[in-house]
């Protein structure tokens, strides 16, 4: 595992308020992830929308905690994002719940705003033009052949489907995805000192069809990625399965 301590080519800002931290090896992995030989546009493009959609996703769990008074922090990094805080006082299940929510659903009106600048640009045509098209980039392009499409159609395409269906996925029971979570916020309300142990059953049970699921499909990536948490959940499973009995 790469460590994410501070280093000198970190990237550090605040927005609205909430401090961020870009590590280095986020712009790797998402080169990685959407590298385009011969065609650096469209790579940075890739990574413009990864980045944009990560921190909408993360600021969805930190708003929500400072919301409840938890004081939150941003971290990109080559797993992603992460926001971070303390639960000092006033910790619920359903706060916890709501926070780990918060991001996925950010994610999700993002999509739709994406949805509806696609619909604007591409489908909402009048009188044979793509009026919107005109609208906000009238001349110097010529309206039937802008040159700015290609980007931007791959933009909307890349940013609905980060959106979309990275957020699905992110919602699956599978700890410590964001689903997985409020699995174990559930199942420790319910079962009390067993609830870890179940949630990591549900976690290994889940993430292994995933894995499955997208190995069928083609979607090495993804079939990879869900393998290693469900082997990464039993491994949890077997190591509290010991201290239980
Ligand atoms: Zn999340």
């Amino acid at each position: 595992m790469l460590s994410v301590e501070p280093t000198r080519y970190d990237v550090n800002f605040t927005l609205f308020g909430i401090p961020v931290r870009v590590h280095p090896a986020f712009w790797v992995v998402g080169l990685l992830l959407g590298f385009r030989a011969g065609d650096m546009r469209l790579t940075a493009i890739w990574i413009g929308c990864l980045f944009g959609s990560i921190l909408v996703h993360e600021l969805g769990h930190a708003l929500v905690a400072r919301h409840f008074g938890w004081p939150p922090n941003i971290i990109l990094y080559h797993f992603g994002g992460l926001a971070t805080f303390q639960p000092s006082w006033g910790y619920t299940r359903k706060r916890a719940i709501l926070i780990s929510l918060a991001g996925p659903g950010a994610g999700f009106v993002l999509y739709g705003v994406v949805q509806a600048v696609n619909y604007g640009l591409f489908e909402a045509h009048h009188d044979g033009q793509v009026w919107a098209t005109k609208m906000l980039f009238s001349p110097p392009h010529p309206p039937d052949q802008p040159a700015f499409i290609p980007g931007v159609a791959f933009a909307i395409y890349q940013l609905e489907w980060i959106n979309l269906f990275w957020g699905l996925m992110n919602l699956l029971p599978v700890y410590p995805l964001d689903g997985g979570q409020v699995c174990s916020e559930v199942l420790n309300a319910r079962s009390g000192r067993k609830g870890m142990m179940r949630t990591h059953q549900v976690g290994m049970v889940t993430g292994a069809a995933a894995a499955l699921f997208f190995v069928s499909q083609d979607r090495m990536f993804a079939g990879l990625m869900f393998a290693g948490i469900a082997y990464d959940n039993y491994q949890k499973y077997e190591r509290l399965s010991k201290y239980q009995y």
